[in-house]
Protein backbone atom coordinates (compact mmCIF):
# COMPACT_ATOMS: atom_id res chain seq x y z
CA UNK A 1 0.00 0.00 0.00
CA UNK A 2 1.07 3.58 -1.10
CA UNK A 3 1.80 5.30 2.57
CA UNK A 4 2.27 8.89 1.03
CA UNK A 5 -1.07 8.96 -0.80
CA UNK A 6 -1.94 9.51 2.99
CA UNK A 7 1.16 11.29 4.07
CA UNK A 8 4.27 12.68 3.95
CA UNK A 9 7.84 11.71 4.64
CA UNK A 10 11.07 13.62 5.31
CA UNK A 11 14.88 13.23 4.81
CA UNK A 12 15.13 11.05 7.81
CA UNK A 13 12.44 8.68 6.87
CA UNK A 14 9.69 9.98 9.27
CA UNK A 15 6.11 9.98 8.30
CA UNK A 16 3.57 12.45 8.95
CA UNK A 17 -0.15 11.86 8.26
CA UNK A 18 -2.16 14.54 6.14
CA UNK A 19 -5.33 14.00 8.51
CA UNK A 20 -4.96 15.78 11.39
CA UNK A 21 -6.59 15.06 15.06
CA UNK A 22 -10.09 15.62 15.68
CA UNK A 23 -11.52 16.00 18.74
CA UNK A 24 -14.77 13.92 19.36
CA UNK A 25 -17.34 15.44 17.07
CA UNK A 26 -20.26 16.51 19.32
CA UNK A 27 -17.55 18.90 20.90
CA UNK A 28 -17.28 20.72 17.35
CA UNK A 29 -20.78 20.58 15.60
CA UNK A 30 -20.07 17.87 13.20
CA UNK A 31 -23.21 15.90 14.11
CA UNK A 32 -22.98 14.25 10.34
CA UNK A 33 -19.69 12.32 11.61
CA UNK A 34 -21.19 11.20 14.88
CA UNK A 35 -21.84 7.52 13.07
CA UNK A 36 -18.59 7.38 11.58
CA UNK A 37 -17.29 8.36 15.42
CA UNK A 38 -19.40 6.10 17.21
CA UNK A 39 -18.52 2.92 14.84
CA UNK A 40 -14.52 3.94 15.33
CA UNK A 41 -14.90 3.91 18.98
CA UNK A 42 -16.04 0.27 18.96
CA UNK A 43 -14.87 -1.63 15.85
CA UNK A 44 -12.48 -3.18 16.22
CA UNK A 45 -10.38 -2.29 19.12
CA UNK A 46 -12.76 -2.02 21.88
CA UNK A 47 -15.01 -4.62 20.68
CA UNK A 48 -11.88 -6.57 21.25
CA UNK A 49 -11.63 -6.01 24.45
CA UNK A 50 -15.20 -7.15 25.13
CA UNK A 51 -14.80 -10.03 23.36
CA UNK A 52 -11.61 -11.04 25.55
CA UNK A 53 -13.29 -10.00 28.97
CA UNK A 54 -16.18 -11.83 27.76
CA UNK A 55 -14.11 -14.56 27.50
CA UNK A 56 -12.41 -14.45 30.82
CA UNK A 57 -15.73 -14.62 32.03
CA UNK A 58 -16.36 -17.75 30.88
CA UNK A 59 -13.32 -19.28 30.67
CA UNK A 60 -10.86 -17.78 33.07
CA UNK A 61 -12.79 -16.43 36.22
CA UNK A 62 -13.97 -18.88 38.65
CA UNK A 63 -17.39 -18.76 40.24
CA UNK A 64 -18.83 -16.23 42.59
CA UNK A 65 -18.30 -18.45 45.83
CA UNK A 66 -14.17 -18.96 44.78
CA UNK A 67 -13.97 -15.84 44.43
CA UNK A 68 -15.12 -15.00 48.01
CA UNK A 69 -11.73 -15.61 48.89
CA UNK A 70 -8.42 -14.72 47.76
CA UNK A 71 -6.54 -17.88 46.69
CA UNK A 72 -3.02 -17.92 44.87
CA UNK A 73 -5.03 -20.35 42.50
CA UNK A 74 -7.43 -18.24 40.82
CA UNK A 75 -5.24 -15.42 41.01
CA UNK A 76 -1.96 -16.75 39.34
CA UNK A 77 -4.68 -18.72 36.96
CA UNK A 78 -5.29 -15.45 35.87
CA UNK A 79 -1.80 -13.50 36.21
CA UNK A 80 -1.50 -15.99 33.30
CA UNK A 81 -3.93 -15.48 30.89
CA UNK A 82 -2.82 -12.06 31.51
CA UNK A 83 0.44 -13.00 30.47
CA UNK A 84 -0.11 -14.96 27.97
CA UNK A 85 -2.64 -12.42 26.41
CA UNK A 86 -0.19 -9.77 26.50
CA UNK A 87 2.46 -11.65 24.69
CA UNK A 88 0.15 -13.10 21.91
CA UNK A 89 -1.08 -9.86 21.04
CA UNK A 90 1.78 -7.57 21.93
CA UNK A 91 3.94 -9.94 20.76
CA UNK A 92 2.59 -10.55 17.41
CA UNK A 93 2.44 -7.06 16.41
CA UNK A 94 5.88 -7.15 17.42
CA UNK A 95 6.89 -10.07 15.31
CA UNK A 96 5.68 -9.10 12.02
CA UNK A 97 6.53 -5.07 12.36
CA UNK A 98 9.13 -5.07 14.03
CA UNK A 99 11.10 -8.14 13.67
CA UNK A 100 10.27 -9.15 10.23
CA UNK A 101 9.30 -5.94 9.30
CA UNK A 102 6.37 -7.29 6.97
CA UNK A 103 5.49 -3.40 6.09
CA UNK A 104 9.04 -1.73 6.17
CA UNK A 105 8.39 1.54 7.53
CA UNK A 106 5.29 2.30 5.79
CA UNK A 107 2.95 4.34 7.80
CA UNK A 108 5.65 4.34 10.73
CA UNK A 109 5.98 7.59 12.42
CA UNK A 110 9.22 7.46 13.08
CA UNK A 111 11.24 6.37 10.17
CA UNK A 112 14.14 4.46 12.61
CA UNK A 113 13.17 1.02 14.82
CA UNK A 114 13.97 0.94 18.63
CA UNK A 115 16.79 -1.83 17.85
CA UNK A 116 18.84 0.20 15.81
CA UNK A 117 19.39 2.76 18.77
CA UNK A 118 21.37 0.91 21.68
CA UNK A 119 21.02 3.27 24.64
CA UNK A 120 22.20 3.30 28.35
CA UNK A 121 18.93 4.36 29.77
CA UNK A 122 17.32 0.92 29.08
CA UNK A 123 18.37 -1.80 31.10
CA UNK A 124 21.02 -4.58 29.02
CA UNK A 125 21.12 -1.16 27.06
CA UNK A 126 18.02 -2.28 25.05
CA UNK A 127 14.82 -0.88 24.75
CA UNK A 128 13.20 -4.08 23.52
CA UNK A 129 14.42 -6.13 26.72
CA UNK A 130 14.24 -3.44 29.17
CA UNK A 131 10.28 -3.34 28.24
CA UNK A 132 9.75 -6.55 28.08
CA UNK A 133 11.14 -7.64 31.75
CA UNK A 134 8.93 -4.06 33.14
CA UNK A 135 5.65 -5.54 31.42
CA UNK A 136 6.13 -9.26 32.16
CA UNK A 137 7.66 -8.56 36.20
CA UNK A 138 6.04 -5.77 37.63
CA UNK A 139 3.02 -4.03 35.24
CA UNK A 140 0.76 -7.69 34.93
CA UNK A 141 1.50 -8.60 38.42
CA UNK A 142 0.20 -5.23 39.35
CA UNK A 143 -2.81 -5.44 36.69
CA UNK A 144 -3.59 -8.41 38.03
CA UNK A 145 -3.37 -7.83 41.42
CA UNK A 146 -6.06 -4.92 41.33
CA UNK A 147 -8.20 -7.05 39.00
CA UNK A 148 -8.44 -9.87 42.00
CA UNK A 149 -9.05 -7.23 44.44
CA UNK A 150 -11.82 -5.45 42.45
CA UNK A 151 -13.13 -9.29 41.61
CA UNK A 152 -13.04 -9.80 45.27
CA UNK A 153 -14.85 -6.88 46.25
CA UNK A 154 -17.62 -7.76 43.94
CA UNK A 155 -17.85 -11.24 44.85
CA UNK A 156 -18.68 -10.39 48.44
CA UNK A 157 -20.77 -7.09 48.01
CA UNK A 158 -18.25 -4.79 48.79
CA UNK A 159 -19.32 -2.23 46.80
CA UNK A 160 -20.65 1.33 47.15
CA UNK A 161 -23.50 0.07 45.07
CA UNK A 162 -23.47 -3.61 45.18
CA UNK A 163 -23.35 -5.95 41.99
CA UNK A 164 -25.52 -4.90 39.42
CA UNK A 165 -27.37 -7.83 37.81
CA UNK A 166 -27.94 -7.82 33.67
CA UNK A 167 -31.03 -7.97 33.80
CA UNK A 168 -32.49 -5.49 35.72
CA UNK A 169 -29.95 -3.17 34.43
CA UNK A 170 -29.10 -3.01 30.92
CA UNK A 171 -29.48 -0.12 29.75
CA UNK A 172 -27.31 1.52 32.41
CA UNK A 173 -24.69 -1.31 31.83
CA UNK A 174 -24.33 -0.88 27.90
CA UNK A 175 -24.25 2.73 28.67
CA UNK A 176 -21.74 2.82 31.05
CA UNK A 177 -19.82 0.53 28.83
CA UNK A 178 -19.98 3.19 26.16
CA UNK A 179 -18.74 5.51 28.46
CA UNK A 180 -15.69 3.71 29.24
CA UNK A 181 -13.43 4.83 26.71
CA UNK A 182 -14.50 8.61 28.43
CA UNK A 183 -13.78 7.71 31.83
CA UNK A 184 -10.19 6.43 30.35
CA UNK A 185 -9.61 9.45 28.94
CA UNK A 186 -10.34 11.80 32.38
CA UNK A 187 -8.52 9.00 34.26
CA UNK A 188 -5.52 8.72 32.15
CA UNK A 189 -5.38 12.39 31.65
CA UNK A 190 -5.31 13.40 35.11
CA UNK A 191 -3.04 10.73 36.42
CA UNK A 192 -0.19 11.30 33.43
CA UNK A 193 -0.63 15.43 34.00
CA UNK A 194 0.41 14.43 37.34
CA UNK A 195 2.91 12.53 36.86
CA UNK A 196 4.51 15.37 34.46
CA UNK A 197 4.83 17.44 37.68
CA UNK A 198 8.52 17.66 37.44
CA UNK A 199 9.61 16.63 40.52
CA UNK A 200 7.34 13.05 39.92
CA UNK A 201 8.26 13.11 36.17
CA UNK A 202 12.01 12.54 37.31
CA UNK A 203 11.02 10.28 39.76
CA UNK A 204 8.78 7.82 38.30
CA UNK A 205 7.05 8.90 34.14
CA UNK A 206 10.87 9.23 33.14
CA UNK A 207 11.31 5.33 32.63
CA UNK A 208 8.18 5.32 30.31
CA UNK A 209 9.30 7.85 28.31
CA UNK A 210 12.64 6.41 28.13
CA UNK A 211 11.09 5.25 24.87
CA UNK A 212 11.10 8.13 22.95
CA UNK A 213 10.48 6.08 19.48
CA UNK A 214 7.96 3.63 20.81
CA UNK A 215 7.31 0.00 19.74
CA UNK A 216 4.60 -2.35 21.28
CA UNK A 217 6.82 -3.51 24.38
CA UNK A 218 6.95 0.12 25.65
CA UNK A 219 2.80 0.28 25.98
CA UNK A 220 3.41 -1.17 29.84
CA UNK A 221 7.27 -0.04 30.68
CA UNK A 222 6.45 2.17 33.45
CA UNK A 223 7.72 2.59 37.14
CA UNK A 224 5.60 0.52 39.22
CA UNK A 225 4.02 3.62 41.08
CA UNK A 226 3.04 4.60 37.50
CA UNK A 227 1.61 1.17 37.07
CA UNK A 228 -0.46 1.68 40.19
CA UNK A 229 -2.19 4.79 39.53
CA UNK A 230 -2.84 3.64 35.37
CA UNK A 231 -4.50 0.33 36.83
CA UNK A 232 -6.42 2.38 39.34
CA UNK A 233 -8.82 3.01 36.74
CA UNK A 234 -10.44 -0.19 37.29
CA UNK A 235 -10.93 0.99 40.87
CA UNK A 236 -13.87 3.79 39.22
CA UNK A 237 -16.23 0.69 39.12
CA UNK A 238 -16.08 0.17 42.78
CA UNK A 239 -17.87 3.59 43.88
CA UNK A 240 -20.01 3.95 40.34
CA UNK A 241 -22.98 1.35 40.00
CA UNK A 242 -21.15 -1.10 38.02
CA UNK A 243 -21.23 -5.13 37.09
CA UNK A 244 -17.71 -7.31 36.98
CA UNK A 245 -18.22 -7.81 33.72
CA UNK A 246 -18.22 -3.99 32.65
CA UNK A 247 -14.90 -3.50 35.44
CA UNK A 248 -13.41 -6.30 33.11
CA UNK A 249 -13.73 -4.77 30.08
CA UNK A 250 -12.28 -0.96 31.30
CA UNK A 251 -9.64 -3.51 32.89
CA UNK A 252 -8.50 -4.71 29.31
CA UNK A 253 -9.35 -1.86 27.74
CA UNK A 254 -6.54 -0.39 29.29
CA UNK A 255 -4.24 -3.29 29.95
CA UNK A 256 -4.47 -4.45 26.62
CA UNK A 257 -5.55 -0.98 25.41
CA UNK A 258 -2.26 0.36 26.05
CA UNK A 259 -1.02 -0.77 22.82
CA UNK A 260 -2.66 1.44 20.92
CA UNK A 261 -0.44 4.40 21.72
CA UNK A 262 2.67 2.43 20.94
CA UNK A 263 2.36 0.69 17.70
CA UNK A 264 4.42 3.19 16.06
CA UNK A 265 2.72 3.24 12.96
CA UNK A 266 -0.45 5.05 11.78
CA UNK A 267 -2.26 1.94 9.66
CA UNK A 268 -1.56 -1.58 9.75
CA UNK A 269 -1.32 -3.24 6.40
CA UNK A 270 -3.40 -6.08 7.37
CA UNK A 271 -4.36 -7.08 4.24
CA UNK A 272 -3.54 -5.40 0.74
CA UNK A 273 -7.14 -3.62 0.69
CA UNK A 274 -7.74 -2.98 4.19
CA UNK A 275 -5.16 -1.11 6.46
CA UNK A 276 -6.08 -1.21 10.57
CA UNK A 277 -6.20 2.38 12.09
CA UNK A 278 -4.12 2.08 15.13
CA UNK A 279 -5.46 5.21 16.93
CA UNK A 280 -1.44 5.74 18.05
CA UNK A 281 -0.87 9.18 16.33
CA UNK A 282 -1.85 11.69 19.32
CA UNK A 283 0.03 9.66 22.16
CA UNK A 284 3.34 8.80 19.24
CA UNK A 285 3.31 12.92 19.22
CA UNK A 286 3.44 12.74 23.50
CA UNK A 287 5.94 10.43 23.51
CA UNK A 288 7.77 12.87 20.68
CA UNK A 289 7.19 16.02 22.62
CA UNK A 290 6.25 15.21 25.64
CA UNK A 291 4.43 18.07 26.88
CA UNK A 292 1.20 17.60 24.58
CA UNK A 293 -1.49 15.04 24.49
CA UNK A 294 -1.68 13.83 28.23
CA UNK A 295 -5.17 12.15 27.44
CA UNK A 296 -5.92 9.67 24.19
CA UNK A 297 -8.44 10.87 21.59
CA UNK A 298 -10.13 13.62 22.31
CA UNK A 299 -13.42 11.61 23.41
CA UNK A 300 -13.09 14.41 26.50
CA UNK A 301 -11.12 16.87 25.21
CA UNK A 302 -9.29 17.98 28.39
CA UNK A 303 -5.96 18.72 26.43
CA UNK A 304 -8.03 21.01 23.93
CA UNK A 305 -9.41 22.53 26.95
CA UNK A 306 -6.31 22.96 28.72
CA UNK A 307 -3.97 24.16 26.01
CA UNK A 308 -2.12 20.95 25.28
CA UNK A 309 -3.69 19.68 22.32
CA UNK A 310 -1.30 18.50 19.53
CA UNK A 311 -3.28 17.29 16.26
CA UNK A 312 -0.39 17.33 13.84
CA UNK A 313 -1.02 20.11 12.18
CA UNK A 314 2.02 23.04 11.55
CA UNK A 315 -0.05 25.66 13.46
CA UNK A 316 -0.15 23.14 16.13
CA UNK A 317 3.05 23.10 16.08
CA UNK A 318 3.76 26.69 16.58
CA UNK A 319 1.43 26.86 19.31
CA UNK A 320 3.05 24.07 21.29
CA UNK A 321 6.78 26.21 20.52
CA UNK A 322 4.91 29.44 21.68
CA UNK A 323 3.87 27.90 24.79
CA UNK A 324 6.78 26.29 25.31
CA UNK A 325 9.03 29.89 24.73
CA UNK A 326 6.37 31.12 27.46
CA UNK A 327 7.08 28.42 30.11
CA UNK A 328 11.22 29.16 29.45
CA UNK A 329 10.94 33.26 29.83
CA UNK A 330 8.94 32.76 32.84
CA UNK A 331 11.60 30.22 34.21
CA UNK A 332 14.63 32.39 33.15
CA UNK A 333 12.10 35.55 35.28
CA UNK A 334 12.21 33.32 38.36
CA UNK A 335 15.58 32.35 38.44
CA UNK A 336 16.59 35.72 37.89
CA UNK A 337 13.89 36.74 41.20
CA UNK A 338 15.49 34.12 43.15
CA UNK A 339 19.37 34.13 42.30
CA UNK A 340 20.91 37.73 44.28
CA UNK A 341 22.74 39.86 42.19
CA UNK A 342 26.61 39.57 42.37
ZN1 LIG B 1 3.24 6.10 26.34
ZN1 LIG C 1 3.97 11.23 29.58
Amino acid sequence: MDDLKFGTRDKRGNWTPNATLEIAPFWIGKWSRIGHFIKDMIWPWNAFHMATALLYWAFVLPDIETMKTFGWGWALYLFAANAIGIFVLYGAIEMFFYVKRKQENRFKFNGKFPAENPSDVFWFKSQNLDNFMRSFFVGIPIWTAVEVVMLWCFANGYHVFGWLDWQDNWLWLVALTLLVPAIHEVHFFCIHRLIHVPVLYKWIHSVHHNSINPSPWSSLSMHPVEHLLYFGEIVWHFIIPSNPIVMMFNSHAVGFGALNGHIGFDKLEVTEDTPLDTHAYAHYLHHKYFEVNYGADGIVPLDKWFGYWHDGSKEAEEQMKARFRAKKEKLKARQARTTPAE
